[in-house]
């Protein structure tokens, strides 16, 4: 996911979001791109010297000879050889349907079970930039939409 860093900003509504304040945390961007995350080389070498094995279980590694393993298996020295990192299922080895980080604590509410150690594509998305990543289905970019059409009309 880009970062939408340099959009222009004053065309842009989701400018004024604020991600701290203004994201409901309703869990839909991660409902539906969740189960798409992959980790950058950053992400997977600080989970393995922090021993993040919870985390790193989820994920499996192609590497350069094409063998496909599990990142428990590697250390910080396998990191270069990696082609690709996919989210699968420890159990199956099959596709998740959902992030399995994600976790409901109230009716509509949901937060990041691994906020600290986030994969960079998680933390540097922004649905509230126009661009690539702009979802229009954010209801708190929605609600700002909405409400700077009404400033507008005044
Ligand atoms: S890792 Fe966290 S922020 Fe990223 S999709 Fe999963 S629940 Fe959402
Ligand atoms: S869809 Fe929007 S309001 Fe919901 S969690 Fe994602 S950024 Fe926050």
């Amino acid at each position: 996911m880009g970062t939408g860093k340099g959009e222009d900003t004053e065309s842009d509504p989701g400018s004024e979001f604020d991600e701290a304040n203004d994201c409901l945390k309703c869990g839909l961007c991660c409902k539906i791109f969740g189960d798409r995350i992959t980790p950058a080389p950053e992400n997977l070498f600080s989970w393995m010297e922090n021993g993040r094995g919870d985390i790193l279980r989820f994920f499996m590694a192609c590497l350069d000879d094409g063998r496909w393993v599990w990142c428990t298996e590697l250390s910080p020295q396998d990191i270069s050889e990696i082609r690709a990192v996919e989210m699968r299922d420890p159990s199956t080895g099959g596709y998740l349907p959902v992030c399995p980080f994600l976790r409901r604590i109230a009716k509509n509410r949901y937060i990041c079970g691994v906020h600290a150690q986030k994969p960079e594509m998680c933390r540097n998305y922004q649905p509230w930039v126009w661009g690539e990543t702009h979802f229009n289905r954010c209801p708190a970019l929605k609600r700002k939409e909405e409400s700077r059409w009404r400033r507008s009309l005044e």
